[in-house]
C-alpha cells in the first residue's frame, strides 16, 4: 500500500458517511444503490432506496412486481429506462440464474442496464472482486491528484484513467477502496471548492503544488440539448380526466401523462386555443385556463410545457386511445416529475 491509499483510507474511515447500502454485501441491494445513485444525490437517493427495498426486498419480489409498479417507485427519479432495465433484469436473474445474483464481473456485465462501473460496483463490494470503479468522482480526484489533463470525458481519457485504477486496485478489500476513493471524490476533492487547506493529499497532489486546481479536470463535449414544445390537455369532467400511456422510444416511455400535443415551435396563447380541443371531434368543452409555461431541463432535452385546462360533461365519445380515471386515482399512476408539478398546482387527486 503506498502513501497515497494509507492517506484514502485513514480518510475514509473517519470520514465515511453511514450509508444503508455500505451496511450489506448483498449484490442485490449493492445493484439497486448504484442505479439510484446514478440517478440523484445521496440524500434524496436514500430515500428511493429505503422506499424500492422496503416492497421490494429480493431480486424475486421486484421481478414478480408489474412494471407500472416498479416505474410508480421510480417516479421523480428521471431516466425511465434504468428503472425498465432493473425490472428486466431482475426477472432474467429469477428464471436463467435460480434468483441468484452472478457472481462474476463478466457474468455482471451481461445483464442488461449494468456497465462497467455498475459490474465493478457489484462484484468489488458483494464479491471481493478487484474491479475498479471509475466514476466522476474518481476522475476529478486523479486528473488532479496525478496532474492529467487529458478530457475526462474523451476516449483516450477514459483508458488513462482506467489504467490507472487498475494499477492501484488492491487485491485486499476492494471493494473498501473503491467507495474510498468516490467517498472521498464526493466529500473532499468536490468540483467546487475542494477542501485543500484539510486534505491529508495536499502535500503530494500535483493540481494542489502546482496551482491547477481549479483547471482540472478537463472536459470538451458540451452535450448539444434539442428543445421541445409540450401542451398537456387536462380533461376535466367534475369527478373523471383521462391519462395516456407512453408507448413510443421516446422520453418517458410506460409513464402516463395527460393528452398531449408536441409543436416544434412555441405557441401564443391564442395559437393554442385555435388548435382546438384535439381529441373528440363532438366534444362540448370549454378552455378553463392555460397554464404559463414551466421549463424542465433534461440531459439531452429541454422541455417547455403548458397545460390546457378544458371543462366538459360529455365524455361519451372520447377517444380510446385514452384510459379515463376517476380524478383522485391520479397519484397511482407513474407520471413524469414535470406533470407531478402542474397536479400539484391544478390541485388534481
Ligand atoms: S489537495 Fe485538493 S485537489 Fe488535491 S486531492 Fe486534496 S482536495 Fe483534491
Amino acid at each position: 500500500m503506498n502513501d497515497f491509499q494509507d492517506d484514502i483510507y485513514g480518510w475514509y474511515l473517519e470520514n465515511k458517511r453511514d450509508l444503508p447500502w455500505r451496511k450489506t454485501s448483498d449484490p442485490y441491494l449493492i445493484w439497486i444503490s448504484e442505479v439510484i445513485l446514478q440517478q440523484t444525490r445521496v440524500a434524496q437517493g436514500t430515500k428511493y432506496f429505503h422506499r424500492f427495498i422496503n416492497k421490494f426486498p429480493t431480486v424475486k419480489h421486484l421481478a414478480s412486481a408489474s412494471e407500472d409498479e416498479v416505474l410508480k417507485l421510480w417516479q421523480g427519479l428521471g431516466y425511465y429506462s434504468r428503472a425498465r432495465n432493473l425490472h428486466f433484469t431482475a426477472k432474467l436473474i429469477v428464471n436463467d440464474y435460480k434468483g441468484e445474483f452472478p457472481s462474476e464481473y463478466n457474468e455482471i456485465l451481461k445483464l442488461k442496464g449494468i456497465g462497467p462501473y455498475t459490474a465493478a460496483a457489484i462484484s468489488s463490494i458483494a464479491f471481493n472482486l478487484p474491479h475498479p470503479t471509475v466514476d466522476g468522482n474518481i476522475y476529478r480526484l486523479f486528473s488532479r491528484y496525478y496532474g492529467i489533463e487529458t478530457p475526462i470525458d474523451s476516449h483516450n481519457g477514459k483508458n488513462e484513467f482506467y489504467k490507472i485504477a487498475k494499477e492501484i486496485m488492491p487485491t485486499n478489500n476492494p471493494g473498501m477502496h473503491n467507495q474510498a476513493l468516490m467517498e472521498f471524490g464526493a466529500l473532499q476533492c468536490v468540483p467546487k471548492s475542494p477542501k485543500c487547506t484539510f486534505c491529508p493529499l495536499a502535500l503530494s497532489c500535483y493540481a494542489s503544488k502546482k496551482g491547477l486546481v481549479k483547471k482540472l479536470p478537463v472536459k470538451t463535449k458540451k452535450i448539444k440539448q434539442s428543445v421541445r414544445y409540450f401542451y398537456f390537455y387536462y380533461i376535466d369532467n367534475g369527478k373523471f380526466t383521462y391519462l395516456e400511456k407512453r408507448m413510443k422510444n421516446d422520453i418517458w416511455k410506460n409513464l402516463y401523462q395527460f393528452p398531449l400535443k408536441e409543436t416544434e415551435k412555441e405557441l401564443s396563447e391564442m395559437e393554442v386555443i385555435n388548435l382546438g380541443i384535439p381529441f373528440g371531434a363532438n366534444m362540448k368543452a370549454n378552455i378553463k385556463s392555460i397554464s404559463t409555461k414551466r421549463k424542465h431541463i433534461l440531459s439531452h432535452q429541454i422541455l417547455y410545457a403548458r397545460i390546457v385546462h378544458v371543462e366538459t360533461e360529455a365524455l361519451d365519445n372520447f377517444s380510446t386511445k385514452y384510459i379515463r380515471i376517476n380524478k383522485k386515482d391520479i397519484s397511482k399512476f407513474a407520471i413524469p416529475r414535470l406533470l407531478e408539478h402542474f397536479i400539484e398546482v391544478l390541485n388534481i387527486g
